[in-house]
């Protein structure tokens, strides 16, 4: 009698310990997180209820605490947030997936190859337009931009637009030149259609290339499905589960709002739109527009162009073309008056800036409204040609530098030619960017470089290109810490956004976005970092993406 009064004691007791045990969907434990916090803090365990964080601290004490549906044994491997690269082009990311891929090629001849490859292998239909992008003439043995001859003979009936790896370039064959109506030399605000002997080469350059680009028709609504559905495969596959889509029309917003209210696209989007009418008009009529996947509430404004085809404006002409100082895109008036109207409006303002002179034109016109520190986040993209006097006007406006480190490693072979030795030296400079504010995104500007985030924590604290190039690392003086790597592709590239307060680190109430990966990057050896592999990547807490 006794006896079974004392178990069915105990036997209550149990059930009441159980019934103590608080439900969750998830509970990943035996895992060495790093929680990417402002203060750096690790764990070993979290818990996930509705895709947010609902607790994160030691194995025992979660395991003992919850009672999950699901348990992820991390075996001891690394897992931080999921990575949020705060600079790229995610549908054209996607688009050029279903283009001729000519990047790396050595000479002009390697890109033709590359182009007939790819029409033997799709099929070509009359009249079809071939895509590609990539090429970079640095990279050849004969450093020149090529002419459309050899394009044209091969495709005399399909139009041809191939645009250079930084995207403000391309050529275009005479069926492309035929369909913009160009057939001989055409003054244009922020572009050059080049002529030789009073006949277009086929280069274009910065907004001649839209004069072309403007013609291609536009894809079906499949073909953007796929595009954009591969471009969710890759990205989740090197562990991005966040990213900034730096210039976008209203219309595509909107597609990607429907893909991921119909759960058909899962990757969480900071949508910038750009700097045309409709797409103000959009804006204002609707106001900021934020859903669990996708926040609408800035503007991507372009002042120069790049440094590689020199469209980026200097202050001083370039070190390799005299006389030549590059161009605005728009004149001072237009980007003023779009500084203004998003300042009343309260909307982000993120202005491309290469150039010296760029940067600085950016900089007055934002300190213009700024005045002083706030929290606007309005952002520099690239900052890539910073006049030493300048730097501190980041600081004095609370200006946001969005950097893209693998853009040292790629420039770091011809920057010094077209910048001089002293130029050079406000280039690139992210640690004294950083020094600014205090924080700083990263990003890489894919499909311009790789989408891997791991170049770009390498790049940023080694300064060192894929080869392992230079030995002592590319201006070692603006390297990062690991740390402030990780923090500029996780909590400070959500802050970039606005979107701290539910991403970017692995804290209580955010969504449970993180990754596992094969190593530990803070403390890996630096030559291993590139080859980091992601284990499986999770978003709102389900797996999105599981190495086989
Ligand atoms: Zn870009």
């Amino acid at each position: 009698m006794r006896k079974s009064f004392i178990l069915s004691g105990l036997l209550a007791l149990a059930f009441a310990a159980q019934a103590q045990k608080t439900k969750a969907d998830l509970l990943l434990f035996n895992a060495r997180i790093y929680t990417a916090d402002s203060a750096f803090s690790t764990a070993s365990a979290l818990a996930v209820t509705e895709g947010r964080i609902v607790a994160v601290g030691a194995s025992n004490d979660l395991l003992a605490r919850f009672d999950p549906k699901k348990k992820v044994n991390a075996q001891g491997r690394s897992v931080y947030p999921g990575f949020i690269d705060a600079h790229a082009h995610f549908v054209n990311y996607g688009f050029s997936l279903q283009r001729v891929d000519v990047t790396g090629t050595r000479s002009w001849s390697g890109v033709l190859q590359r182009v007939q490859t790819f029409v033997k292998k799709q099929g070509l239909a009359k009249g079809a337009w071939i895509l590609g992008r990539g090429w970079d003439q640095n990279d050849w043995t004969k450093k020149e931009f090529p002419d459309r001859a050899q394009l044209d003979a091969l495709y005399p009936d399909n139009p041809v637009l191939l645009t250079r790896v930084d995207g403000h370039a391309a050529i275009a064959n005479a069926a492309a030149l035929k369909a913009a109506g160009i057939d001989g030399p055409r003054e244009l605000m922020g572009g050059t259609v080049e002529i030789r002997d009073g006949r277009p080469t086929g280069i274009l350059i910065d907004n001649a290339v839209d004069l072309v680009g403007d013609k291609i028709p536009v894809p079906s609504r499949r073909q953007a499905l796929s595009a954009l559905l591969a471009a969710e495969r890759n990205c989740f596959a090197v562990g991005l589960t966040s990213i900034d889509d730096c210039g976008l029309d209203y219309e595509v917003v909107q597609f990607i709002d429907s893909l991921q209210k119909r759960k058909e696209l899962k990757m969480r989007i900071y949508a910038m739109l750009s700097d045309a009418p409709r797409n103000f008009e959009w804006a204002l009529r609707y106001g900021p527009y934020a859903t669990d996947r996708l926040s609408v509430r800035a503007f991507k404004v372009y002042a120069d162009g790049a440094l590689g085809s020199r469209g980026a404006t200097l202050l001083q002409p370039y070190s390799d073309k005299p006389g030549w100082s590059g161009f605005l895109l728009s004149r001072p008036e237009h980007f003023d008056s779009v500084a203004h109207v998003l300042y009343q409006n309260n909307w982000q303002m993120c202005t491309h800036a290469i150039g010296d002179s760029g940067n600085r034109t950016v900089l007055k016109i934002y300190g213009k409204y700024l005045q002083g520190k706030n929290d606007r986040r309005w952002r520099i993209e690239h900052a890539q040609v910073v006049a030493p006097e300048d730097f501190a006007l980041f600081g004095r406006y609370g200006i946001v530098p969005s950097v893209q480190p693998t853009h040292a490693t790629s420039d770091m072979y011809w920057a010094a030619d077209r910048l001089g030795a002293d130029r050079v030296k406000g280039a690139y400079a992210y640690r004294q960017l950083l020094e600014q504010n205090g924080w700083m995104p990263l990003g890489t500007d894919f499909p311009v470089e790789d989408i891997s985030p791991f170049k770009t924590f390498y790049a940023a604290v080694a300064r060192k290109d894929s080869k392992g190039f230079p030995a002592g690392g590319y201006h070692p003086e603006n390297a990062l810490t690991r740390r402030q790597a990780l923090w500029g592709m996780t909590l400070w590239a959500a802050k970039s956004n606005f979107e701290e307060g539910v991403k970017g680190s692995l804290e209580l109430g955010k969504w449970a976005d993180f990754i596992i990966l094969d190593r530990d990057l803070m403390t890996v050896e630096e030559k291993q970092i590139l080859s980091t592999r992601v284990l499986e990547t999770y978003v709102a807490g389900s797996v999105v993406f599981r190495r086989q």
